[in-house]
């Protein structure tokens, strides 16, 4: 049998972090080496499988992301900006294939992500599902069909938990349909709207954030001209679609030189 990728997790009692960790524990060709948690967190010293309330992996949460990326060939990230930059450092320096999840970006960390690029092979995508990909690629044509008399609105629920806003998908979305339209999103991006906003600038792309109970992820891009609409829609619900994308995100960039890709790159959508 060929040997095992062995891969971190990171986040690991995160919503995603779990989600990745079973999917690795059922794969033929995946190992997991490392589970890391934050300094502190009352998981680290207990196996993960325990932890996790079921059975022994033999894997101990770490507070320890040098010692135990040092030894990973993949690590997979859904945790928070500044952790992930700090990941993405010492996965450059192990050589390991990065698996960014995580969202809510700044231009900054997005700088510094890439540094870490020239030495290793790192996949980040706001959202790693088959069907969001495909929202995106449909989003680029209808967009670039449709004339700014279609006012375009990307609207987005998620579950309580989450601290940003737009989503990272809605803000995939968002690049998508300015890119089909041939404009710049940060020159049209209309982030929130409350009070006595004026009319609708013609043009703009709109954004909208739900938050509440368990929505693990619903994103629709609205064309909306004088006498009809078109809408996108993409509904997630379960947590496993992004983890599967994580995996297969790994077991795409084996063979790939370093450098900064995305799903549409795994999927082929490019
Ligand atoms: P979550 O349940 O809050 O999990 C994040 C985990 O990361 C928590 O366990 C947190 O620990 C841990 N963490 C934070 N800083 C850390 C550090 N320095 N070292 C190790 N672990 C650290 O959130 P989630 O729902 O899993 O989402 C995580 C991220 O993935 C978010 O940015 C979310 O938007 C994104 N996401 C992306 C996709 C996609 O397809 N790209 C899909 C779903 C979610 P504490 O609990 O101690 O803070």
């Amino acid at each position: 049998m060929a040997d095992l990728l062995k891969v971190v997790v990171t986040g690991a009692s995160g919503r995603m972090g779990q989600t990745v960790v079973n999917l690795i524990n059922k794969s033929e060709k995946l190992e997991l080496v490392g589970a890391l948690e934050c300094l502190n967190h009352e998981w680290v010293g207990q196996d993960i499988g325990v932890a996790m309330g079921g059975s022994e992996l033999g894997v101990v949460v770490s507070e320890d992301p040098i010692e135990v990326i040092a030894n990973a060939e993949a690590v997979i990230d859904f945790t928070t900006p500044s952790a992930t930059i700090e990941f993405s450092k010492l996965a450059a320096q192990a050589r390991a294939i990065h698996i960014i999840g995580t969202t809510g970006m700044s231009e900054e960390d997005l700088e510094k992500i890439k540094a870490a690029s020239f030495h290793s092979v790192v996949v980040r995508a706001g959202n790693m599902s088959l069907g969001v990909n495909l929202l995106v690629a449909l989003t680029k044509k209808v967009a670039a069909a449709l004339d700014d008399e279609f006012d375009i609105e990307i609207i987005e629920a998620h579950h309580k938990h989450k601290v940003d806003a737009p989503s990272g998908t809605a803000l995939m979305l968002g690049e998508a349909a300015a890119d089909g339209r041939g404009i710049r999103l940060a020159d049209l991006a209309d982030r929130g709207r409350d009070g006595i906003t004026g009319a609708r600038n013609k043009g703009s792309i709109g954004f909208a954030s739900i938050r509440g109970g368990d929505i693990v992820g619903k994103h629709d891009v609205l064309f909306a001209s004088n006498g009809e609409q078109l809408t996108l829609s993409h509904n997630a619900t379960d947590r496993n679609i992004f983890a599967r994308g994580a995996l297969k995100a790994v077991l795409w960039g084996i063979d790939k030189q370093p450098g900064q890709y995305d799903m549409m790159d795994v999927l082929g959508l490019n």
